[in-house]
């Protein structure tokens, strides 16, 4: 294929038919990196309208293998979160889900940056794989209910290359490639309905709440053409979600979760997607009798049970988990943050404490970085919270003393306190239905 007159046409603003989009992503593996870059700098500027967005988020679904199912009755669903610190919604979600009925393939990402990533916390637990064959996932899929694993070699390869190359030429940021790389990996799931948590803040890909509803107003409609029934909600990002962050640390809150223990803020949402998805697929008018019924099914106990298959299912040691729950593992270092003065938090920078954590071992600077999954901070306080002059802000857990003393130290950034109360902004700000 020659590319240049697509280009061309690209660079002056002409609309690409969709079988040229087509024959891009086709002609993709034989096509030189300068000029697939040269294409994606012209789509950055100029854009894609919806047409051409179906286009290439189908073509791209359709570059490698998509999971298949068997018929059932259970509708197949999952949650894709644009990333955050102490983002671990997946873990006790999955399992709730596949108790309310539902069939959840969840292919999850690595952290990078200061974004943690589903499949490395995951990892901190003893033997639990998350590299499945295709053939695999769709058999947990129809046994357990449930699945949290990585995308497979041969599932989108074209999202692989068109992401490398966006990585090194400054394209990354444009809504119509972001949209088509998230939902060609979605899509390839077979999916019936989607809800997508677009996060906004200081730690979020998105910073400002306008940039984060333009997204996901976008991936909703993207969605939607592409025939699966897609919501967004739109969550703050500024605070860690839960008190704790950090690989392991996260696994331990996500089972507390599960358990009925746990923070209010993790199973706010926790619940909050499960319930947009009974609605979404029809097993629930109202967005309150859906609420209502995701409780009911935390609080049975069942998704607690439903995690362990999942996870034996996928190798984990059951025992061994058991063992380090029991024990209280953690890393070498704990360390408590001390409150400067007394007062009420007004800030606990989801930003900073991100850094620290990726600083500490917890994250990836780069692709090859070997994960530290025991480092991280827990027991936060968060902003409205009262603390007394000295008391903990949160506690750091760290390879050795100095390296927690170190992040202790820019942790006193992370937290602002003031002598008056404070009421935080509420934790789900909007919510962006298909329809
Ligand atoms: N995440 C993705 O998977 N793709 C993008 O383009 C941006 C974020």
């Amino acid at each position: 294929m020659n590319l240049l007159p697509l280009i061309e046409a690209k660079r002056d603003g002409r609309k690409l038919a969709s079988d040229e989009v087509r024959q891009f992503v086709a002609a993709l593996p034989a096509l030189p990196d300068y000029q697939v870059a040269a294409f994606l700098m012209a789509i950055f500027f100029r854009g894609l309208d919806s047409e051409e967005r179906a286009a290439l988020t189908l073509a791209m679904r359709d570059s490698g293998d998509r999971l298949s199912f068997p018929p059932d009755p259970r509708p197949l669903v999952d949650k894709h979160s644009t990333g955050g610190v102490g983002d671990k919604v997946s873990l006790p979600l999955a399992p709730l889900l596949a108790c309310l009925g539902f069939r959840v393939p969840m292919i999850s990402g690595r952290g990078l940056g200061i974004t943690g990533g589903t499949l490395d916390k995951l990892e901190s637990i003893p033997g639990f794989t998350t590299a499945l064959p295709a053939a695999r996932i769709t058999e947990v899929v129809q046994s357990v209910g449930c699945v949290i694993c990585g995308q497979t070699d041969r599932m989108v390869p074209a999202d692989k290359r068109l992401y490398a190359l966006r990585d090194v030429t400054g394209t990354v940021p444009s809504i119509p490639l972001i949209t088509a790389s998230i939902l060609s990996k979605k899509l390839a799931e077979s999916l019936h309905a989607l809800v997508l948590d677009v996060k906004f803040g200081c730690a979020a890909f998105m910073q400002t709440r306008e940039q984060a509803r333009e997204l996901a107003r976008a991936m909703v409609a993207l969605g939607r053409d592409c025939g699966v029934n897609t919501r967004a909600v739109l969550t703050d990002m500024n605070t860690p979600l839960g008190r704790a962050a950090g690989n392991w640390l996260e696994v331990k809150e996500s089972i507390a979760c599960l358990e009925g223990r746990g923070p209010a803020d993790l199973r706010e949402l926790v619940v909050a997607f499960a319930a947009h998805l009974l609605v979404q697929t029809t097993q629930a008018v109202t967005l309150n009798e859906a609420t209502q019924t995701a409780e009911a099914c935390l609080a049975s106990g069942a998704p607690r049970r439903k995690w362990d298959e999942m996870l034996a299912a996928q190798g984990a040691d059951l025992d061994a988990l058991r063992a380090r729950l029991d024990h209280n593992f953690t890393a070498p270092a704990v360390t408590d943050i001390p409150a400067p003065q007394g007062g009420f938090v007004t800030r606990c920078d989801a930003r900073i404490i991100g850094e620290v954590i990726r600083d500490l071992g917890g994250g990836r600077l780069t692709q090859d970085t070997v994960i530290q999954p025991a480092v991280g901070v827990d027991r936060l306080v968060k902003p409205g919270e009262q603390v007394k002059r000295g008391e903990a802000l949160g506690r750091v857990h760290a390879r050795n003393a100095a390296e927690a003393a170190a992040a202790v130290a820019r942790l006193r950034e992370a937290f602002a306190i003031a002598a008056t109360p404070f009421a935080p902004a509420p934790l789900i700000a909007e919510v962006i239905a298909g329809n």
